[in-house]
């Protein structure tokens, strides 16, 4: 039994910090980076948009898979591979509960986000995207959910249009109205922007869009890692996102598709686990999620994001979001004492993304100025180049925070922004 069990008891054992949220300090002893150092300074880890770091309880959950319990899935008569199965199972039970949904087959493990809206894209969308159609989006989607849709377009004779946003970063939603119309057959929008930090309503957007029949799938990569995702509440038709960027490890992620509209798919890929009857002339598939999960998935990663869920439900939420705001709020005073200084991106209530230029200095100079003081941020285009257009620049520096950060490491972004200053500006 040690293998079936192992990955669960080997993360339990190192015991998460329980609802010391409001002491981020002590949140922070479960991820053993944030105790290095960064060219002999301490690491200032600013960087969460583009991955998360990962609490012990999940690179513990992952080894003890290998150390104890490393077998394939649903293939084995042999014991290993039953519990193997068993923790694989498992893990999707536990994001169920989690995010809501009805039941655990309404639940894909996929690679992450843009596997996600590819598969999306290619199974519902092939059959039911036709010429003349129109596939609506926003100014501030990621790269992962504009680029599907234009080969999918293409393939189907579609138009993609665009939902614009105001000058604070909101969507407009005065425009939606007149860009649902009869031809609409998709409204696929972010939850949160990975570059704004807005976050959309995503609830009421999905009542609008089902009122008139569209088919909606939200983007929840810059969701998920700020606390809890209740699909059965939002009403989508699809939500995707990352294990990467909400603690878990990389290379996994999920679709959620609602019951009825997933297993009326066809799959996307073919190969061994997803399939009932083969013979050379035709075969015949299981029903979700097997039938898109064809050959051997992301086993570890699936028991590792299946943990990173188990630290969540672990956390106040409701205290930490208020401490990512209050993060959000002093990085946005901070930096904007700097002369220079423009922050884009300023609606109420928005997700600890704080993304800024500085006139005089290119974000990949500030990105590596921050970098000499120990301050890890991103800078570029953040896979958005189209909403980069609307905003009249080419790129950004963004620093994105978690709810292990502290308002000591906003002060030090601040001074490593004036260090920045002082040398350009
Ligand atoms: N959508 C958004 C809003 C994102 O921030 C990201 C990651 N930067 C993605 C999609 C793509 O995620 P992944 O690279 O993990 O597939």
């Amino acid at each position: 039994m040690r293998g079936q069990t192992a990955p669960k008891d080997v993360s339990s054992s190192s015991n998460p910090s329980l609802l010391l949220s409001l002491n981020p300090a002590t949140l922070r002893r479960d991820f053993p980076i944030l105790e290095r150092l960064v060219h002999g300074k301490p690491l200032v880890y600013l960087d969460n948009g583009a991955t998360s770091q990962k609490p012990r309880a999940v690179i513990n959950a992952i080894s003890g898979f290998f150390e104890n319990g490393c077998a394939n899935i649903h293939r084995g008569v042999h014991l290993l591979s039953g519990e193997a199965t068993q923790a694989y199972d498992r893990a999707r039970a536990t994001i169920c509960q989690a995010m809501g949904a009805a039941r655990p087959d309404e639940l894909v493990f996929v690679r992450g986000t843009t596997e996600a809206i590819n598969l999306v894209s290619r199974s519902w969308g092939d059959l039911h995207v036709r010429a003349g159609d129109e596939i609506l989006l926003t100014e501030m989607e990621h790269h992962a959910n504009i680029v599907p849709w234009q080969f999918l377009a293409r393939r189907a004779g579609a138009t993609i249009r665009v939902l614009p946003i105001t000058p604070e970063g909101a969507l407009d939603l005065d425009k939606l109205p007149s860009l649902l119309t009869d031809k609409t057959r998709l409204f696929a929008f972010t939850h949160v922007s990975n570059v704004l930090g807005t976050v959309n309503p995503a609830t009421e957007l999905c009542r609008i869009a089902r009122e008139r029949g569209i088919t909606t799938l939200v983007d929840g990569a810059q969701a998920v890692p700020h606390g809890p995702v209740n699909v059965g509440e939002i009403g989508c038709d699809f939500y995707v996102f990352s294990g990467h960027k909400m603690f878990g490890p990389d290379g996994i992620g999920v679709l959620y598709g609602r019951g009825k509209l997933l297993s009326s798919l066809p799959p996307w890929q073919g190969g061994g686990d997803m399939v009932e009857r083969v013979s050379f002339e035709e075969s015949t598939f299981r029903p979700p999620p097997d039938r898109y999960e064809a050959g051997t998935p992301n086993i570890s990663g699936a028991i590792g994001l299946g943990s990173a869920f188990d630290y969540h439900a672990l956390l106040n939420w409701p205290e930490l979001r208020e401490h990512e705001h209050a993060l959000a709020a002093a990085a946005h005073e901070a930096l904007l004492s700097i002369p220079g200084v423009k922050i884009q991106g300023t609606v109420p209530g928005k997700a600890p993304v704080v993304s800024f230029t500085m006139d005089g200095i290119h974000p990949h100079d500030i990105g590596t100025i921050l970098d000499s003081e120990g301050v890890a941020i991103r800078a570029g285009n953040h896979c958005a180049q189209p909403l980069m257009a609307r905003l009249g620049i080419q790129s950004s520096a963004r620093a994105s925070f978690a709810c292990y950060n502290t308002l000591e490491e906003v002060e030090t972004l601040a001074k490593a922004v004036r260090k920045a200053h002082r040398y350009f500006g």
